[in-house]
């Protein structure tokens, strides 16, 4: 796995200099350390892990995104989910997979899947700052398979995105 932070270090668990620098500037998080620890644990176990580059985690309640390079969400959600159950029996939380660098359609199709995304349009608010209404596909009755307002939340932190979710079947 390849990050920011030096191999040497996330496996040592002693960080150097430059990565410790990362760590004060909040370039880099106690979480990100945390979770770049355990996926690097996993790869021996999981080769494919070898070739994906992990940007960063964001928490919000019990849900855990984390962001990966270009071509890498396959990778993590690969042998048959192995890799995110024993992600999400680590840290207690629900995971999701997200793409460094994606449009915000392929952001927010990632950040909701499994469910289908009908329509996304931008709102414009009386006080000049935008919202993006999100239509989601659900089955009526049945709950959405994921914390809404916890991906609302990591969408504000990731993307600096504001959601209006809404389901329609
Ligand atoms: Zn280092």
């Amino acid at each position: 796995m390849k990050t920011t932070l030096c191999s040497f270090c996330l496996k040592s668990g002693i960080l150097c200099q430059k990565c410790l620098a990362k760590l004060k500037s909040g370039e880099t998080s106690e979480l990100d350390l945390k979770i770049a620890r355990f996926l690097l644990s996993l790869e021996e176990k999981y080769p494919s892990l070898q070739n994906i580059y992990f940007y960063k985690a964001v928490e919000v309640d019990n849900t855990l995104a984390v962001i990966v390079g270009h071509g890498d969400v396959p990778r993590l959600l690969g042998y048959g989910g192995k890799i995110i159950k024993a992600l999400g029996g680590e840290t207690g939380r629900s995971v999701r997979v997200l793409e460094y660098g994606v449009d915000d359609r392929k952001f927010l199709e990632d950040l909701f899947a499994p469910l289908t995304i009908m329509t996304i349009n931008t709102i414009w608010l009386p006080d000049g700052t935008t919202e993006t209404r999100v239509i989601l596909r659900k089955r009526r009755g049945s709950l959405p398979p994921f914390d809404v307002k916890a991906l609302k939340e990591i969408a504000r932190k990731v993307r600096n995105m504001v959601l209006r979710v809404e389901f329609a079947d």
